[in-house]
């Protein structure tokens, strides 16, 4: 911190500049009294370890304000809007987390005998109905962990379905350029190879482009809907027609579900596998790492493939498959035991809370809420595509054509006044691209905040303050951080300084 920002301690206000946990307390400090150990005959062989422990030694007071204030300087979506394009980064109801703490759902065991857990599978079957229902979709894979994992499912379902088939020679997957990265590296991770197709004009997949792409080397295309620019593939059923007649399989990346949810159909779009992000959709505390849960939907073309355990409505209880029968032909599991739990009870308890009207009505207010976004900041910021948008309003670099402000510049002016960026240069097919999903569960009043303070920047940026942009952030801990470096030079082990290893 320089200049007239500068504090003598290093603190602001009271936020408290902290070190690494290393680099406080002493190693000869603990926080408990143990009386030391009797003397008792060295069991270890002559392994036992002579150098210091190196942990470092605080009070548990100590310890807990220093995760306390880490914890404080991370932000959420409990802290504030968060505007990130693709997420959906919703509120998540507190009645979801309720319920997924009840004892008799939270301290479950998965070995336990199924008579004793007849609730918990209730809860998977009901939600298998759900989703079932909600898609129009043949059969449902609960057990992927998150999106990219239930593309993988779904892919490999089809992989199962072409060597069936005794299709082999089938190992090129088209993937529009718009794509999430994710679905190109699923399609490579199941041993496909990866063919991009153009997007039009108007920012949704080039349909000539696609039809011509189609032969008999192609196993399957991976198609978003609404897609990563923020609008509707409104050709779907002609091209999964064309895909099927190519004897290919269609996969549909869901990730976007949350605009159509209860307004459309799946199965009448001619979709063979989506998968179904319940943390985005179905409003699961998600990012920083998880849990998530990616059930995948499948058509009656996959259904047989379907991976390890199905869930089964037996007589007056419910069943959980572990092993083939009948003619299954599952191309194996996805994951130990039977997917995110407690991810499946939130999902559930959201659902069945909103009702089906209820979920109708949160997906038109998302688009409606992009649609406001697009509606305020349009004549500004220039949107990369004509016409209104689906749950996600996309602009690119346009606007700041000559201020010598970049879209990164924007992002990190927007932290200083107090809102998380949206999703920056993604998707790729635009320049600068600035992604901005609201969801519906935003206010009129913070979407207006948020509107007034992008306007307000971009009338800065446009006024020549370059400088007030290229600077920022000057409120955060760490002010600008040479993104690049952090990646290319990560610096992942602490060293203890020189001193210190000496005395050792
Ligand atoms: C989020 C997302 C994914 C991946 O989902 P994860 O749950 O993060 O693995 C895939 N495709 C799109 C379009 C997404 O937005």
């Amino acid at each position: 911190m320089t200049g007239d920002m500068a504090t003598v301690t290093g603190n602001r206000g009271l936020v408290i500049e902290e070190p690494l946990i290393f680099e406080q307390g002493s190693p000869a400090k603990c926080g408990v009294d143990l009386p030391d150990p009797a003397d008792k005959p060295d069991r270890l062989g002559g392994l036992a370890r002579s150098g210091a422990i190196g942990l470092p030694g605080l009070s548990e007071p100590e310890v807990v304000r220093h995760y306390t204030r880490l914890s404080q300087k991370n932000y959420a979506i409990d802290a504030g809007f968060y505007p990130l394009g693709s997420c959906t980064m919703k509120h998540n109801p507190r009645l979801n987390e309720r319920m997924a703490r009840l004892p008799g759902f939270a301290d479950l065991h998965p070995f336990q005998p199924q008579a004793t857990v007849q609730g918990a599978l209730a809860v998977m079957h009901h939600l298998s109905d759900w989703l079932l229902g909600l898609t129009g979709m043949e059969a449902v894979a609960l057990s992927p962990a998150a999106g990219a994992h239930g593309e993988l499912c779904g892919m490999q379902a089809v992989r199962a379905a072409l060597d069936a088939r005794g299709e082999d020679h089938r190992r090129t997957v088209l993937v529009p350029d718009s794509a999430h990265g994710t679905n190109p590296a699923t399609a490579a991770l199941c041993g496909f190879k990866v063919r991009g197709i153009p997007g039009d004009a108007t920012g949704r997949v080039d349909v000539a482009a696609f039809k011509a792409a189609l032969d008999d080397t192609v196993a399957g295309v991976m198609l978003t809907n609404p897609n990563t620019c923020g609008l509707f593939e409104r050709d779907m059923v002609e091209l999964a027609e064309a895909v099927h007649a190519a004897g290919a399989y269609f996969y549909l990346d869901g990730a976007n579900f949350n605009a159509i949810v209860g307004r459309v159909k799946i199965a009448d779009l001619g979709v063979d596998a989506m998968h179904i992000n319940l943390h985005k959709t179905f409003s699961t505390p998600h990012g920083g790492g998880g849990p998530g849960a990616g059930p995948t939907v499948l058509s009656a073309a996959l259904a047989p493939f379907a991976p390890l355990p199905h869930v089964v409505a037996e007589g007056d209880g419910v069943r959980l498959i572990e092993h083939i029968e009948g003619d299954m032909q599952p191309f194996g599991r996805m994951k130990g035991f039977h997917g995110q739990f407690g991810v499946f009870v939130r999902a559930l308890s959201y659902m069945m809370s909103l009702g089906r009207d209820g979920l109708r009505q949160a997906s038109g207010d998302a688009v409606l809420n992009a649609n406001y976004l697009m509606a305020r900041l349009g004549d500004t910021l220039t949107a990369s595509f004509e016409g209104p948008c689906m749950h996600e309003a996309l602009f690119d670099d346009r606007f700041l054509k000559g201020t010598g402000v970049s879209t990164l510049d924007f992002a990190k002016a927007m932290i200083d006044e107090g809102f998380h960026p949206m999703t920056m240069y993604f998707p790729l097919v635009v320049h600068g691209a600035m992604l901005m999903e609201p969801t519906e569960t935003e206010s009129r009043e913070t979407l207006d905040a948020f509107c007034d303070a992008v306007l307000a920047l971009a009338a800065k940026a446009r006024a020549g303050d370059a400088a007030f942009f290229t600077e920022a952030p000057r409120h955060t801990p760490r002010r600008r951080l040479d993104e690049t470096k952090a990646a290319r030079t990560p610096v992942l082990r602490w060293e203890p300084p020189a001193p210190a290893r000496a005395a050792e």
